[in-house]
């Protein structure tokens, strides 16, 4: 995400490179360049001059005889800039009260049942909330499907009356459910249409004003940049929305929503979405969002994703087992599991300070941990728990078996030995064990 927009600004803070103090002139260069950049990441204009007059307002009241070079300066104004653009400080977000109820809102195809089930996932597993999904979509009998689904998956009850065609009734229903099964939280998704629809917004009003929720929140897709804001606009006057969640930052949009929606509507960005899994949720950081876009990588969301993901019961077993040389392909696997839950490998680099750039154009994907899954798949219990049994014939079998050539179990096996040298060595175990993940 924001890709073009990163590159753009870092070349706009180049031209103040070689300058030796602030001036009038050379700020006025640079944020020309900025705000150019801007509007390129579809990025409302109002919003775009506004930021650019600020920063320069900024940028020229400050002391010439500081230390910090004029372009260090700019960076430091403009990542401020931006924190402020999208919200400044953290959203809060209601769970409060027996049950707490969210409800959705947004147009079909927004993200919102994925989102709802995102959600229901992470108050469950980091908040260990109970959550009641809601289908209240009485037009599309797969929609109710879709939530049954996710529910599914996550473990999650979901609330349905397929043959009610009256989403109030059904969303104060599901409420009494939920206290009389003790779910203490209500997450109601609701019926969307392709584009804004009178029937709808009355519809969700209507549920609105019934149930009087913790939480609405309105998902909004940011690949479709200015009709986003446009349409966050339209929800917010009917329904007085508390925030917004953005999906789809994963896809190649250029940013823009995520940049105007605040200033527009005067609500904050709560969630994101960064993927089609449901553990691609993120809460929104406005200034980590901010390091992002400046390419400085987020470290602070890529060590609590790998916290989310570390179980220290697994990880105790794991180290007596590295000390007692009995790491196998089994561990093996399940680590490389792990690391996938954390999300998409690319993504999860570009959070590295200064590699988001570096591996722009550097295929990364899921797929990378695919052949080796599949050799260690074709390998029978015994030869997972001892590789060395892996004699000849085995890697035959197992490189056919795999779809991979029998140089790749060669390779796989040999770096699984080094690896296992490594680790015996490394007394730290498991927590230094990602270090030696990339080797393999
Ligand atoms: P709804 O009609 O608003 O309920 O939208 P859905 O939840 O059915 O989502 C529409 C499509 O967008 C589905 O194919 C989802 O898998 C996909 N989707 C939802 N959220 C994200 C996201 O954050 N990233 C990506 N890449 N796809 C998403």
């Amino acid at each position: 995400m924001f890709d073009n927009l990163s590159e753009r600004l870092e070349r706009s803070f180049k031209l103040l490179k070689g300058e030796g103090t602030i001036t009038e002139i050379n700020v006025a260069e640079t944020l020309k360049d900025v705000r150019r950049a801007l509007l390129d990441a579809d990025v409302n204009y109002k919003v775009a001059k506004k930021f650019t007059d600020t920063v320069k307002e900024k940028a020229l009241g400050q002391d010439v005889l500081t230390a910090v070079k004029p372009s260090q300066l700019m960076v430091k104004i403009v990542h401020d800039e931006l924190t402020q653009l999208m919200g400044g400080e953290t959203a809060d977000f209601d769970v409060q009260g027996k049950p707490a109820v969210i409800l959705m809102s947004g147009l079909q195809g927004s993200g919102k049942t994925t989102f709802s089930g995102k959600l229901a996932k992470l108050l469950k597993t980091k908040k260990h909330k109970s959550p009641l999904l809601v289908a209240c979509d009485v037009y599309r009998p797969a929609a109710i499907d879709q939530l049954k689904v996710l529910g599914e998956q996550i473990n999650v009850p979901v609330y349905a009356e397929p043959d009610s065609k009256d989403p109030v009734k059904i969303a104060q229903n599901a409420i009494q459910e939920a206290k009389a099964k003790g779910n203490d939280i209500v997450i109601i998704d609701t019926a969307g249409r392709l584009a804004i629809d009178e029937q709808m917004m009355n519809e969700i009003e209507s549920i609105k004003k019934a149930i009087n929720p913790n939480e609405v929140l309105f998902v909004v897709d940011s690949m479709t940049g200015q009709d986003a804001v446009n349409t966050a606009k339209e929800f917010n006057e009917r329904l007085n929305f508390d925030g917004v969640v953005l999906t789809k930052l994963d896809g190649d949009t250029r940013g823009g929503a995520a940049l105007s929606i605040r200033t527009v509507v005067n609500k904050p960005i709560k969630f994101v979405g960064t993927g089609e899994k449901l553990e691609a949720i993120d809460q929104f950081h406005p200034s980590r969002m901010a390091d992002r876009i400046l390419g400085m990588g987020d470290i602070v969301s890529l060590v609590e994703r790998a916290q989310e993901q570390y179980d220290e019961d697994e990880a105790k077993k794991l180290q007596k087992k590295i000390q007692k040389n009995q790491f196998d392909f089994n561990d093996f696997l399940s680590q490389i599991h792990q690391i996938k839950k954390m999300g998409n490998l690319k993504e999860l680099a570009a959070m590295i300070p200064g590699v988001g750039k570096a591996i722009k154009d550097i295929d990364i994907d899921d797929n990378a941990f695919k052949s080796i899954e599949a050799i260690i798949f074709s390998m029978t219990p015994a030869e997972r728990t001892d590789p060395a049994l892996i004699n000849g014939t085995r890697r035959k079998r197992i490189a056919d078996g795999s779809g991979t050539t029998i140089q790749e179990v060669n390779r796989l096996l040999k770096q699984f030995d080094q690896t296992r040298k490594m680790m015996k060595m490394v007394t730290g175990g498991p927590s230094k064990f990602a270090r030696f993940m990339p080797k393999m």
